[in-house]
């Protein structure tokens, strides 16, 4: 096509042109699962939404489900059932309630279901929803996290198409593309460094949760917001990194970049590295997820280069944030050392935002437990979701009973 044709075709193009698909939402009353219903309604012929859960928040939940025209809505704890039920009554969204129930609006059959449960409770509606098969847009990081092979074997054997939504995983899925693995030397994951990056050591031990919920960049939920922190959620990343892409634990790394612009960076054999920039909104990750290999237009701001000036980066400081190394030491020990590692991390944080331990001693449980959890029997092969969730329940057992040494 020559190049006035061309700039023809895209005169005449529609604003918008991404396939119409159907989706679910799971949490879709989070950090997330608000991005994406913002998204939604801003392109309402492009998505038909199935199904909308959420855990407690039914008057939210009803008003998103009307107002996208969902056709089922799911709230988690069984009290709130009857209240849902009457704020949908006399429309035609079916409504229900319980764990069981979100797992059965995960697997509705949809072109995309987005996984936006927060923590290791978004396992098993996550797992349905890998099992029906078509497209998951995963944000719940702890998937991978405390189950990483057996979810990525279930991803193969289901032939869904993975699409991540963590910023940093997206920003890599576009940069590695095609690439063949041997291709690759490194992938580097940027983290913002937290509200505490610039903080001595005496005032980071009794800063307060809503200095730590203070995220300089990002707009999130309260458990990830904690986790960014602690930098715990950037070893999170880590393990995810290594489920998702073809490197291996000595080739990932960590880069503090307090602008939040670069989201990752690949170095190739050849000595090129490739980033992927963006200003920090999920909505631009989350559009990814949902149009690929399309792309549509996100209301996040457009990048400014000269406006910004400079982009800075630095080495995390390890010994102020020891959840990093926390992170990479149970992804070396392997087998359920992770899902050990986030089921402790989070006891610790509900624990520290219900101000029972100070800051530091999230970490510090994390490796009090990640130092018993081979005598309590915790670090073990498990090939299946069941093996990982009993883990799970067995370690948070652990955590509270270390709790208990603080208050
Ligand atoms: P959030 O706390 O804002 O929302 C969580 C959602 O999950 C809510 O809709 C809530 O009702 C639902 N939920 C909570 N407990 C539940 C339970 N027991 N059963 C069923 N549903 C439950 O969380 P978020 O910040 O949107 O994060 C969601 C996931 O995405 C997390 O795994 C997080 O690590 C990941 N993530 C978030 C961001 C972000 O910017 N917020 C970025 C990257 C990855
Ligand atoms: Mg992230």
């Amino acid at each position: 096509m020559s190049r006035l044709s061309s700039a023809q075709a895209k005169s005449e193009m529609p604003q918008q042109s991404i396939a119409r698909r159907s989706l679910s939402i799971l949490g879709a009353t989070g950090s997330i699962g608000k991005s994406t219903l913002d998204l939604v309604s801003r392109s309402p012929d492009a998505f038909e939404i199935i199904a909308l859960t959420a855990q407690n928040n039914a008057v939210e939940l009803a008003e998103s489900a009307k107002r996208v025209g969902a056709r089922l809505a799911v709230i988690g704890n069984e009290q709130q059932y009857g209240e849902l039920k009457s704020l949908l009554s006399g429309t035609a969204i079916r409504v229900a309630a319980g764990p069981t129930s979100i797992a059965a609006a995960a697997a509705e059959p949809a072109d995309c279901v987005v996984a936006a449960i927060v923590g290791a409770a978004g396992l098993e509606p996550t797992f349905e929803a890998v099992r029906q098969g078509r497209r998951l847009a995963l944000a719940n990081k702890e998937c991978l996290v405390s189950a990483g092979a057996v979810f990525m074997t279930e991803v193969a054997q289901a032939g869904t198409e993975l699409l991540p939504v963590d910023s940093e995983h997206s920003a890599a899925f576009q940069v590695i593309g095609d690439a063949s693995p041997e291709s690759i030397d490194k992938l580097i994951l940027t983290a913002s460094g937290g509200p505490f990056r610039t903080w001595d050591e005496a005032r980071i031990a009794v800063a307060t949760p809503e200095e730590a919920l203070r995220h300089p960049n990002w707009s999130m939920g309260a458990k990830v917001t904690i986790d960014s922190a602690t930098l715990m959620n950037k070893g999170l990343e880590l393990i995810e990194a290594y489920h998702l892409f073809p490197v291996d634990t000595d080739q990932l790394g960590v880069v503090v970049h307090p602008q939040s612009i670069v989201h990752c960076l690949v170095s190739f054999s050849d000595g090129s590295v490739v980033a992927q920039l963006a200003s920090p909104d999920m909505r631009t990750p989350i559009a990814l997820s949902l149009s690929w290999p399309q792309r549509m237009v996100t209301p996040t701001k457009k990048l400014d280069l000269v406006a910004l000036g400079s982009l800075t980066f630095e080495a995390p400081n390890e010994e102020h944030f020891p959840a990093l190394r926390l992170a990479r030491e149970a992804l070396h020990r392997g087998a359920t050392a992770p899902a050990v590692l986030n089921a402790t991390n989070e006891v610790a944080v509900e624990a520290f935002l219900a101000r029972r331990i100070p800051f530091p001693a999230i970490a510090q449980i994390v490796e009090q437990c990640l130092d018993v959890a081979e005598s309590w029997g915790l670090v073990r092969h498990e090939s299946r979701l069941r093996g990982i969730l009993d883990v799970d329940a067995e370690a948070r057992r652990l955590a509270h009973s270390m709790l208990d040494r603080y208050v």
